[in-house]
């Protein structure tokens, strides 16, 4: 067992660093304050290799590890939540068409999704599909060579301002649509397809560099061979995308806590009260030990999942829900605290301190919210000889 980064992971992380620093810190408050989506940042992450980190070498990604590639989303999410956050899922859409798309659709779409010219969006979520999401109603109609789409989603990020869908629905025939999980398919979809149209941008607590949108399918026709993987698989290859996905939205979680921590460290040791710097009191020196103790804990089951996602390890999906509960909390928990150690100026808007704590309060809720991640754990804890399992 080795807890050591390797040369690789070093320089890996030291150029996220970099890029987070001098290319999206400085501008995060003003995207969170204008709702401004920096395509323009977006475009250079992709030449850098951020927009497709663990999409395969093969169709021209970084193929790298989802250990690795959480590194790098770690640090992207210190220079600002929100972006870093729409780039992991921007790489999840991509992996999903890289890998399980035809050679035809990987070489239409992935190209220009790998450079950051155009953007993906992972569309699974419906007005009456939210956590039971295998419930949903939008509907792949065949007809010939081709499948027709009708129905709603819900809370998309970057929808409206992406150019590619990955679209879940459930494919229809002339017996009606096809009933369960196993009715499902997954399509990459051209966001300009006639019969799509996107609700208006909705104004949210945080997360506000990437706009998040309803989209409606209205007879919305696209070639038969755009569906990625076999029919039915749809929601298999969903769920195998989310893995990795929740790996990403608790390591961007920690990218943020720690952010939080960093500027909290500094400040109690800054800030003058009773005679002397706040960091006098052991009350904040347990605060700042406790936030530290908790965050290093959540990074290396982080770290674990990814490592297992990576293993092929039978238990993955179980650990990745595990990392996602248990990173989001924390990091929640630590950026409320560092507020807190900020006293009033924790609250307003000229420290960042506020935003982290808006921003990173959606990731217990979504790709999953964290009573889910529970379902899913305690689903397999309850398995006989599970205990033996999952340790
Ligand atoms: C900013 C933002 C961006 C998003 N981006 C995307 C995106 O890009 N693509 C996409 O497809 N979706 C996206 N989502 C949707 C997100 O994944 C869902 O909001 C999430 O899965 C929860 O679904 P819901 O909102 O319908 O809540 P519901 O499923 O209605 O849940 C409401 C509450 O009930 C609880 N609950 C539900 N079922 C159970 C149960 N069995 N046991 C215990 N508690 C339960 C939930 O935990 C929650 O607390 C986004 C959401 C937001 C807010």
């Amino acid at each position: 067992m080795d807890f050591e980064l390797n040369d690789d992971q070093v320089a890996y992380i030291e150029t996220a660093r970099q890029f987070a620093a001098k290319a999206m810190a400085p501008k995060a408050a003003e995207w969170d304050a204008g709702a401004i989506f920096p395509k323009d940042v977006l475009r250079e992450a992709g030449e850098l290799g951020f927009m497709a980190l663990y999409t395969p070498e093969d169709v021209g990604g970084m193929g790298l590890s989802r250990l690795d590639s959480s590194l790098i989303f770690e640090e992207l999410a210190g220079g600002c939540t929100s972006t870093a956050a729409y780039m992991t899922i921007h790489n999840m859409a991509l992996w999903m068409i890289a890998s399980f798309g035809t050679e035809a659709i990987r070489e239409q779409f992935c190209p220009k999704l790998i450079s950051g010219e155009t953007l993906a969006s992972y569309c699974l979520t419906e007005p009456g599909a939210g956590s039971d999401a295998a419930s949903l109603r939008t509907t792949a109609r065949i007809d010939g060579d081709e499948y027709v789409l009708n129905g709603q989603k819900m809370f998309i990020s970057g929808a409206g301002d992406t150019d590619v869908l990955v679209v879940m629905a459930r494919v229809a025939d002339g017996d009606g649509p096809r009933p369960g999980a196993k009715g499902i398919s997954s399509f990459v979809v051209p966001a300009d397809t006639a019969g799509i149209s996107f609700g208006r941008k909705e104004e949210k607590m945080g997360w506000n560099s990437q706009p998040t949108r309803a989209i409606t399918f209205e007879d919305a026709r696209i070639p038969a061979g755009n569906r990625l993987g076999a029919e039915g698989e749809g929601f298999k290859i969903a769920m195998k995308g989310l893995d990795g996905g929740r790996i990403n939205i608790a390591t961007t979680a920690v990218g943020t806590a720690q952010a939080a921590l960093d500027t909290s460290a500094r400040y109690v040791q800054e800030r003058q009260q009773f005679g002397g710097p706040i960091s006098q009191f052991q009350s904040v020196q347990f605060k700042l030990a406790d936030m530290a103790t908790e965050l290093v804990a959540a990074r290396q089951m982080v770290r674990m999942a990814a490592s297992r996602l990576d293993a092929g390890h039978p238990e993955a999906t179980v650990y990745c829900a595990m990392a996602k509960r248990f990173a989001t909390d924390v990091a929640f928990e630590v950026c409320n605290e560092a507020v807190q150690l900020h006293g009033g100026y924790g609250y307003i808007r000229e420290y960042p301190l506020e935003r982290h704590l808006r921003d990173v309060r959606v990731h217990q809720i979504l790709e999953g919210t964290n009573e889910i991640m529970r379902v899913i754990i305690s689903r397999r804890v309850l398995m006989e000889g599970a205990t033996e399992v999952i340790r």
